[in-house]
């Protein structure tokens, strides 16, 4: 039996997802989730952009210098200067950009395509010649002229690439048209191909997920999704995705991502919707009665994977949509033997209530009403 392909995930929380509007992290910050990062189980982090200086430039030679299991890159233009400022950092391997669109290469370099790929040969012989490990990102790959990006990824292998990214720049393909550029690419090369997926459609999950069908063996991905303008595809969705639709591994340990997307969160200020899959608020809870009553008779009839495998928790919520059910369940929960006369009662007051119930106060004290009721015919009885 031949072993499953395996899928190695790029974090870029600390470039990719920091360019985010509004999110900046400070040297512990960046080390702290860097760490966590590694504990997870991530192959590679691109820690930051040393050419930045200052700060930023420190924060990588910090998590170079942490002696993680993960490969640390640093990101760079295509220019001798910003490689000899990731060496400086300590790092081992670069990740270089360059355009491959005509309109990126007309509008943002103001040059020709010869000179992208006369660029891209100088900047990877550099980095070559400092013995780093280079991966090439093709930019706006999915709006370039479909045979100058092989002729650019080709030259990347030539001049001594290790990689070479796709990168969907502006979020613009969805996962059918990502299958035919990516084989393209994979086919083309010898040297693995990685994925760079951007959300603007709501898509980066599933392109980056369609790139791994079509041959991609590196997928780059963030905590929660952050990263420029509507994000990228999020780490906790992609080695999800990948383990549990695709069937193959990702080598990340699930039960840390809930936790990681919190810390995230929390460090970044850029608090989760409660309805983000995998790891958000209501990934597991089950208010309407007949999914509680499902639920509570097999997890399985309603929920896609066991809580415990990303490391959250099931929990049933009493609310407009409650049934009996759960609501014996609930108060048993909280060490009440309900008769179902009394449960009935919760049932159609809960009904009743007006909603929306902001932070489920309403709720609350419905809950409280009624088990200040029981206690009372109990106490009397
Ligand atoms: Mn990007």
């Amino acid at each position: 039996m031949t072993a499953l392909r395996r899928v190695h995930l790029i974090d870029t929380t600390l470039r990719d997802g920091e360019q985010a509007a509004g999110v900046a992290f400070d040297r512990s910050e960046k080390v702290r989730i860097a760490r966590l990062l590694d504990a997870a189980g991530v192959d590679e982090i691109e820690a930051g952009i040393p050419a930045m200086g200052g700060e930023e430039a420190a924060s990588v030679a910090a998590i170079a210098a942490a002696g993680l299991r993960a490969r640390v890159t640093a990101w760079n233009r295509a220019v001798p200067a910003d490689i000899d400022a990731s060496v400086a950092c300590g790092v081992t391997a670069v990740a270089m950009a360059l355009p491959v669109s005509d309109r990126q290469i007309t509008a943002k370099l103001v040059c020709s395509r010869a000179d992208v790929l006369r660029r891209l040969r100088e900047a990877v012989d550099h980095a070559k010649q400092k013995g780093l490990y280079v991966s090439v990102g093709a930019e706006d790959a999915s709006r370039a002229d479909r045979s100058f990006l092989l002729d650019f990824a080709r030259t990347a292998e030539e001049a001594g690439a290790d990689r070479v990214r796709f990168c969907d720049t502006v979020g613009i393909l969805d996962p059918f048209s990502t299958i035919e550029p990516v084989a393209a690419l994979v086919a083309e090369l010898s040297i693995p191909v990685a994925a760079h997926m951007h959300d603007d459609f709501g898509l980066a999950t599933s392109n980056a997920m369609a790139a791994v069908r079509a041959g991609a063996s590196f997928v780059d991905v963030t905590v929660n999704g952050i990263g420029e303008r509507a994000g990228n595809a999020a780490l906790e969705e992609v080695a999800m995705g990948v383990v549990r639709i695709l069937g193959l591994p990702v080598g990340v340990d699930a039960s840390k991502l809930t936790s990681l997307s919190r810390e995230l969160a929390g460090i970044s200020r850029q608090p989760l919707p409660p309805w983000k899959a995998v790891v958000g608020e209501n990934a597991f809870r089950h208010e309407a009665g007949i999914h509680a009553d499902g639920v509570l008779k097999d997890p399985e009839t309603y929920e896609p994977f066991p809580p415990e495998s990303v490391g959250g928790a099931r929990r049933i919520v009493l609310g407009k949509h409650s049934g009996r059910r759960a609501v014996l369940h609930v108060l048993r929960t909280m060490g009440i033997d309900a008769t179902p006369a009394e449960a009935a009662e919760l049932v159609a007051r809960l009904r009743d209530l007006k909603f929306p119930d902001r932070g489920g106060c309403a709720v609350e004290a419905e809950i409280a009403r009624l088990l200040a009721l029981i206690r009372e015919k109990r106490r009397s009885a």
